[in-house]
């Protein structure tokens, strides 16, 4: 295993709170400050390309302490992390993403330019996620940030155990708020946490 230097940037802009138009502050479960003794954070952002009104829209976003993140993980069946293992597993080479993303100059946008798995160009993509782990106010650039396509969420949506799709739906209904007119398009609640 080979390690690269850590990379981090000033976060931007994509990684913002929608609704404050601020870097996030607190957790979305436990609600403590993000901030606290240098731990890492992840923040998730599902989003919708508008073509009509050149928009996109957000679909639901958060930001959550690695405690609280793998608590949900815990909760979550052996059979769906063992699928969502296999999963990125026979698809993705995080190795050799991290190496070629490695040569890049530190922009996000290198990092977001393609679904993961599939490598549709972002440019192409109607539905998608990016997700990316911070620490501070610093963006880490690793094997994540990554953009992720609807296609691939329906699949690792597949991955998923029924009891594990509950644990993700209740968490999408306590937390995410997500608006009755755009629920039908996340019926699954495709919600991944890295
Ligand atoms: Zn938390």
């Amino acid at each position: 295993m080979m390690f690269e230097p850590v990379r981090a940037l000033a976060m931007p802009e994509r990684f913002f709170s929608s609704e404050t138009g601020r870097p996030f502050e607190r957790c979305i479960r436990c609600a403590r400050s993000l901030y606290r003794d240098g731990a890492p954070y992840l923040i998730e952002k599902a989003l919708r390309r508008v073509p009509e009104y050149d928009a996109t829209e957000v679909i639901f976003e958060y930001a959550m302490c690695v405690g609280c993140s793998e608590a949900l993980w815990k909760r979550f069946s052996e059979e769906s992390l063992r699928n969502i293992d296999a999963y990125f597993a026979s698809r993705v080479d995080f190795e050799g993403r991290v190496r070629r993303l490695a040569g890049m100059p530190p922009d996000v946008e290198h990092w977001l330019a393609h679904c993961v798995v599939k490598e549709t160009p972002a440019a192409e993509l109607t539905e998608y996620q990016i997700a990316g782990l911070c620490v501070g106010d610093r963006l880490m650039l690793s094997h994540l940030p990554c953009l992720i396509g609807m296609e691939a969420m329906d699949e690792m949506g597949g991955c998923l155990s029924a009891a594990t799709k509950d644990e993700l739906d209740g968490f999408a209904d306590e937390f995410l708020g997500i608006p009755p007119e755009l629920r039908s398009l996340f019926k699954d609640t495709n919600v991944f946490f890295l």
